[in-house]
């Protein structure tokens, strides 16, 4: 019998990641089942209970329920425990580890998909929620010159940045603190582009030839990526990258294979765009 493999969220049924993990296991060779779960928004840690009763190898989780993946878990990775949240399980020897691969993703498709090294590079992250949590430390190890963190509710941003000082010196604040300033890198982590909001950016804030990566993807452009084109970034990303990455991430943590990302993403970016 293949090796079982889900996705849980809550909702689930437009999730890309059984195609990208199939997709996988067939480039690798992998003799694995990837399906959707729809989680009942009370019933997380039963569903989890009778897939892993059920024979589940492992698991992804989504929206919303990554923190409580985080309790679940009975051993955590250093990067979860410090994200404070988890995208991916493990169920062995009778453990659940939870793992969190989702800054992995990122920094992946940045410095190797986009080719834009971090290092020496002045970073803005926008948001203060759990995706924004996940990606600091990865963002920190690849030693950027500085690394800011902007949030509508201030005090999120600020409580955030002291959680990681012990790593590097990390800034937060609301939008407006960084007004007049510049960044090389600027990294939408809001869930703004969800409901089709704008975010309030002051003007120039993407230095020459910055980079405008939002986590969000979609058909078209993202009201973040429209607003940073008009402002000046010299480079718009979008998140599918980062969603292929971290997948291709949580398959080496299952399998010990690491795909190849390039053509899943480019047939993600085709069925996308029809
Ligand atoms: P959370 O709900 O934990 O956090 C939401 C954040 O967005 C908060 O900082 C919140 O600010 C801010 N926000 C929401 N609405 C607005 C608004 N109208 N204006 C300004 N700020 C706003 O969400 P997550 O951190 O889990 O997810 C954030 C985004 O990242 C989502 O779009 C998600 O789809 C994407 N993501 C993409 C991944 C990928 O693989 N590509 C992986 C993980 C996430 P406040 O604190 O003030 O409420």
């Amino acid at each position: 019998m293949s090796d079982l493999y889900a996705v849980f969220g809550n909702p689930i049924a437009h999730s890309k990641s059984p195609a990208i993990h199939a997709a996988f296991a067939a480039q690798t060779r992998q003799d694995l089942v990837y399906e959707a779960r729809l989680a009942p928004l009370e019933g997380f840690a039963q569903a989890v209970a009778e897939f892993v009763a059920a024979g589940g190898r492992g698991a992804n989780v989504t929206v919303p329920f990554k923190e409580e993946a985080f309790r679940l878990a009975t051993r955590l990775s250093d990067r979860a425990a410090r994200a404070g949240a988890v995208n991916t399980l493990l169920f062995a020897d009778a453990e659940i580890v939870g793992d969190n691969t989702d800054g992995a993703g990122l920094v992946r498709d940045i410095t190797i998909n986009l080719g834009c090294a971090l290092a020496g590079k002045r970073i803005l992250l926008l948001g203060a929620g759990g995706a924004s949590r996940g990606v600091i430390a990865p963002l920190l190890a690849e030693q950027p010159a500085a690394l800011a963190i902007a949030n509508r509710t201030a005090v999120k941003a600020e409580t955030l940045a002291a959680q990681f000082a012990d790593i590097a010196p990390v800034e937060g604040g609301d939008f407006g603190r960084y007004a007049g300033r510049n960044f090389d890198v600027v990294i939408n982590a809001t869930s703004a582009s969800l409901s089709g909001q704008g975010l309030p950016l002051p003007a120039g804030l993407f230095a020459s030839g910055a980079l405008a990566y939002d986590m969000m993807y979609g058909k078209g452009e993202t009201p973040f990526l429209q607003l940073a084109r008009e402002q000046g970034a010299g480079r718009c990303a979008d998140g599918l990258g980062m969603l292929v990455e971290q997948a291709a991430e949580a398959f080496f943590v299952w399998r010990g294979v690491r795909p190849v990302t390039g053509r899943v993403l480019a047939d993600l970016r085709a069925k996308l765009a029809a």
